[in-house]
């Protein structure tokens, strides 16, 4: 398993024109193919620079990986802290969004998802 994480990324929210921003996980299971490291990064910059929503630009990285490399598994996992959200009340400053897409063998084998959010979710 190939784990890239905490990629920074900043977008913009379509429904609201402000900034979301946070970070990116990707994850994939090489069936043969594998890419440049510093290839996953720029998938995520590619979705990123455009206007977004978090759900679809979390779909868009996990199905273009999988387009390109064919892998056995893709899982991608973003957390966005969104400044729509963080500019309505003040219950909801410190609060973020989670999103994930997960493909092949880590959408079927719940063995291959832990050992990714096991390793996501380890600080460095
Ligand atoms: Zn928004």
């Amino acid at each position: 398993m190939v784990t890239i994480k905490d990629i920074d990324y900043f977008s913009l929210c379509e429904h609201h024109l402000l900034p979301f921003f946070g970070k990116a996980h990707v994850a994939y299971f090489p069936n043969g193919k594998i890419i440049g490291l510093s290839k996953i990064p720029r998938i995520v910059n590619m979705f990123s620079h455009r206007l977004q929503v978090q759900e679809r630009m979390t779909q868009q990285i996990a199905e273009t990986i999988n387009d390109v490399l064919t892998p056995k598994g893709v899982a991608v996992v973003l957390e966005g802290e969104h400044m729509c959200m963080q500019m309505r009340g003040v219950e909801k400053q410190n609060s973020y969004a989670t999103t994930s897409f997960m493909m092949g063998y880590f959408r079927e084998d719940p063995k291959t998802r832990d050992e990714f959010l096991k390793i996501i979710s380890m600080r460095k």
